[in-house]
C-alpha cells in the first residue's frame, strides 16, 4: 500500500487530517498528486449521511499532476496535468459503457469516493487528499490554457449540465432557461451562452440579476413574481432546472414551449406530474447526471477553446470546515475549490 494524507470524516468531529492508504499501481493506473478539489453539494450530503461504519473522504472533482505510471499506461506521462471527476471505473462492456455513457453503467459505475473498487472491493476514498490512484481511462488530460484550480468544478458541476445541454442540442437559435444560479446553474449559463443559445436565468429573487447578466444571460426572471412567470409561458426550447431541494415542477413545465424539454439535474427523488402538463405542448420531462468519458473530454476541450471556467473561491484545504458551512447556507459565488498543497505539512 501507498500512503498519503487527506481529510477524513470522523463522526461528530467533522473532517480531520488523516493518513490514508492508496492501492499500489495496477498495470493501467496512474498516481495523481491532487492539487485542487472542488466542493460539491453531494459532499455535504455524504457527510450528513455518514454512519461512521466505512471510511469517508469526500471530493470528486479534482485536478493535479501525474506522479507515477503503471507499466501499461499509454495515455499519460509523468508531469501531465489531469482532471478526475466522480466516476473512476465501470464495467466497460454493457450497452451504456459501449455507448460512452459510463455514468449510466448497468453494473453501476465506481464512484470516486464511497464506491466499491471493482478489483479489491475496498471503499474508494475521494479527492480531499494529496494523492489519488486511478485507472488511466478515467483521468482526462487538462487542455492547454485551462487554469487547474478553476477547472476542477468542471468535473462534476460542469459535466452534469454539459451532457443535457449537448443531448438537447443547445446552440444558436435555441432559447434556454436555467433555473437556480448556484454551482451548477452558473456553469449551465456560461456553457449555454458559449454554445450560442439565447439564455435566461430564473431565480427566486432579484439578488443575482447583475451576476446573471455578467455571466452572459440576456434575460432574468424572478420565479416568485407570477406576472413575470406568466409572461414567459411556453417561451423556451430547453429549461435546465438545477435546484436540488424538492419543489413543484409545474411552474417550470409551463415555461417550456412546444416539443421542448424540462431537464431536471438536481436529485429530487419522487416527483408527481399531471399528464396534461406534458400533453399540452407535447412537452418532455428529462433528467441527467454526471457524464461519460467522451462528453467529459469534449467539455474540457470546449471550455479551453471558449475560455469558459467556473467562478471559484480558492481556500487552503485546512479551511474545509468553513467552506462546507458557507456552502450549506449558499454563501459562495459560485464554487469552492480547496488547495491541497497544505496537506504536505499536515502529513
Ligand atoms: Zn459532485
Ligand atoms: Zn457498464
Amino acid at each position: 500500500m501507498r500512503t498519503t494524507t487527506g481529510w477524513q470524516a470522523t463522526g461528530a468531529e467533522g473532517l480531520k487530517p488523516a493518513r490514508l492508504e492508496r492501492r499500489e499501481l495496477r498495470r493501467d493506473d496512474i498516481a495523481v498528486r491532487v492539487d485542487y478539489c472542488g466542493l460539491c453539494h453531494s459532499d455535504l450530503q455524504a457527510l450528513h449521511n455518514h454512519d461512521g461504519h466505512s471510511p469517508l473522504v469526500p471530493g470528486h472533482e479534482f485536478t493535479g499532476v501525474v506522479s507515477e505510471l503503471g507499466p501499461e499506461v499509454t495515455g499519460f506521462s509523468v508531469g501531465d496535468t489531469v482532471a478526475v471527476g466522480n466516476i473512476v471505473d465501470s464495467c466497460r462492456h454493457c450497452p451504456m459503457c459501449r455507448a460512452g455513457q459510463e455514468n449510466f453503467c448497468h453494473e453501476f459505475p465506481t464512484l470516486t469516493y464511497g464506491g466499491r473498487d471493482r478489483v479489491d472491493g475496498s471503499t474508494t476514498l475521494g479527492g480531499f487528499s494529496r494523492e489519488y490512484v486511478v485507472r488511466e481511462d478515467f483521468a482526462y488530460r487538462l487542455p492547454e490554457g485551462l487554469d487547474p484550480a478553476a477547472a476542477a468544478p468542471l468535473m462534476c458541476a460542469g459535466i452534469t449540465v454539459w451532457e443535457p445541454l449537448r443531448a438537447l442540442d443547445v446552440g444558436p437559435g435555441k432559447r434556454v432557461a436555467v433555473v437556480g444560479l448556484g454551482g451548477l446553474g452558473h456553469l449551465a449559463v456560461k456553457l449555454a451562452v458559449a454554445l450560442g443559445a439565447t439564455t435566461t436565468v430564473i431565480s427566486r429573487t432579484q439578488d443575482k440579476a447583475d451576476d446573471a447578466r455578467r455571466l452572459g444571460a440576456q434575460e432574468f426572471i424572478v420565479s416568485a413574481d407570477s406576472a413575470q412567470m406568466t409572461a414567459a409561458r411556453e417561451s423556451f426550447d430547453v429549461v435546465i432546472d438545477t435546484v436540488s431541494a424538492p419543489h413543484d415542477l409545474v411552474p417550470y413545465l409551463r415555461l417550456v414551449g412546444l416539443d421542448g424539454t424540462l431537464s431536471v439535474v438536481g436529485y429530487l427523488g419522487e416527483i408527481t406530474v399531471e399528464v396534461t402538463d406534458l400533453l399540452i405542448g407535447r412537452k418532455k420531462l428529462s433528467s441527467a447526471g454526471s457524464g461519460g468519458r467522451p462528453a467529459t473530454a469534449e467539455l474540457l476541450q470546449f471550455c479551453a477553446d471558449n475560455a469558459v471556467l467556473p467562478d471559484i473561491e480558492v481556500l487552503p484545504s485546512a479551511e474545509v470546515a468553513t467552506a462546507l458551512t458557507r456552502m450549506e447556507r449558499n454563501d459562495v459565488r459560485y464554487r469552492f475549490v480547496l488547495d491541497m498543497s497544505d496537506l504536505d505539512e499536515a502529513g
